[in-house]
């Protein structure tokens, strides 16, 4: 499998849907939040600065995310695509991720691009918020990620489009109808 970047609001299901897609086609993750609240987790130095950021809502700076993220990227067994789960969030960290991987002859892949409209993406935030209880998940902190996600990540969608690698998949109810329409097309992908 070619690697896969999962791109979409908080909440959109950029997790949940990696998950699926990795079991079904055998490939690394690499969530980013994940990484930095294990590292947060395991209270080291990372762990520490990141702390400070997620808990406001704002984005980790992108010299020490890019940095992490090709650290873990080449620290994945070789062979496989890689699902990108929550990176690249600017510009920046797209243009890194780019050299990145041309720098090891490895290509960006796709872009599949989650659309959810707000009042559902504020709904399951806050029932994440009942479940599992991440610190960010309050309505505070909802509001700014989602001004951050407006500000600073839609913006790559256009960028996206100009590689000639984004593919959209909009909510319409159903996460089986969402699942179905991305294996369908993953599948085409395939062969
Ligand atoms: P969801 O996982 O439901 O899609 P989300 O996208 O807000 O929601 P994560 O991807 O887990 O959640 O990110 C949580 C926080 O971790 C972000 O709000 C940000 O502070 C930090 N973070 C994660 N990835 C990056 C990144 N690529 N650049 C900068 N900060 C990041
Ligand atoms: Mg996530």
């Amino acid at each position: 499998m070619k690697n896969i970047i999962i791109f979409g609001a908080p909440g959109s299901g950029k997790g949940t849907y990696s998950d699926e897609i990795v079991k079904r086609y055998n490939m690394g993750h690499i969530s980013t939040g994940d990484v930095l609240r294990a590292e947060i987790k395991g209270g080291t130095e990372l762990g520490k600065i990141a702390q400070g950021y997620i808990d406001n809502g704002q984005l980790i700076p992108d010299e020490l995310m890019i940095d992490i993220l090709a650290k873990t990227y080449d620290s994945m067994p070789a062979g496989k695509g890689v699902i990108f789960d929550g990176f690249p969030r600017t510009i920046a960290q797209a243009e890194a991720l780019k050299k990145m991987l041309a720098e090891r002859k490895h290509d960006m892949g796709l872009m599949i691009e989650l659309i959810v409209d707000e009042e559902t993406l504020l709904a399951r935030l806050l029932n994440r918020a009942k479940e599992q209880g991440r610190a960010d998940d309050n309505e505070v902190t909802i509001k700014k990620r989602f001004e951050v996600y407006h500000n600073q990540t839609a913006p790559l969608s256009a960028w996206f489009e100009k590689e000639g690698i984004r593919n959209t998949f909009t909510w319409k109810g159903s996460k089986d109808v969402m699942i179905g329409e991305i294996f369908d097309f993953l599948d085409k992908v395939n062969g």
